[in-house]
């Protein structure tokens, strides 16, 4: 039941993201290469940013057990693709994750498999797409190589990519990735669910540590107010 706790916030992504401008990308092995782990891209061999400085650069992974909110593996792209961008943009990648529930387990071991899922994106290394983490501004950005642009790198490659990294965790069993790029869209709102989704992890981890039950005088009252599974998460505990 642990599970049911990011579907909310998974269906007003949904409903933001599912659009008639959404575009479904192939699914197929296309055998772009990996790099190793250290392999930098300097700004002079960049072609641009997705989410640079002056633009929001939001990643978010999202867990469910539900098939109907992602019932296989699929890439939708919102805006233009990378050959056809000309310099930075504003940029979202949100990965919605159907795991298989028996498997997540409960308690701390929820909590850490939740965590290791969100890491995935620090294990995978598309040639010509360099991910740059700020945890602590919760951005993730990403430098575009030049060489790799004129070699054909698109989100095609690089969503078959980590939905493979994915698919690692022996507990997943569909991803949906999306991404945005479209200058237009509410990266605000956007932004708001993301960081509903941490706060959601957060409170599992708190509620995990905490053997304080004092629903008015807790901070996160507000969070389990809101998120249905939260509170009997706690009290089952
Ligand atoms: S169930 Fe109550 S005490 Fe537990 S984390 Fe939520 S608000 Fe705090």
């Amino acid at each position: 039941m642990e599970m049911k706790l990011y579907d909310e916030v998974i269906k007003k992504c949904q409903d933001r993201l599912e659009t008639e401008e959404s575009r479904q990308l192939s699914l197929e092995e296309t055998g772009w290469p990996e790099v190793s782990d250290r392999s930098m891209i300097l700004r002079s061999d960049m072609a641009y940013e997705l989410g640079g400085e002056r633009f929001p650069a939001i990643g978010c992974t999202m867990i469910t057990a539900n098939p109907e909110l992602v019932p296989s593996d699929k890439i939708t792209l919102l805006g233009k693709d990378l050959p056809e961008i000309q310099g930075d943009v504003p940029y979202g990648r949100i990965a919605l994750v159907r795991v298989d529930e028996e498997t997540l387990g409960e308690g701390q071991v929820l909590y850490q498999a939740v965590r290791a899922l969100e890491y995935t994106r620090y294990h995978f290394y598309p040639e010509g797409f360099m991910m740059r983490v700020s945890a602590f501004k919760q951005r993730e950005s990403v430098r575009i190589g030049k060489a790799a642009l004129a070699k054909g790198l698109d989100f095609t490659k690089t969503g078959n990519r980590m939905i493979s990294a994915f698919h690692k965790n022996l507990s997943v069993r569909a991803v949906h990735i999306y991404y945005i790029t479209r200058e237009d869209f509410d990266y605000k709102l956007l932004e708001s669910f993301a960081k509903e989704t941490e706060s959601i992890t957060q409170t599992i981890d708190h509620i995990l540590k905490t053997s304080l039950m004092d629903c008015k005088a807790c901070s996160l009252k507000k969070v389990c107010d809101e998120v249905e599974g939260l509170r009997e998460l706690h009290f089952a505990k």
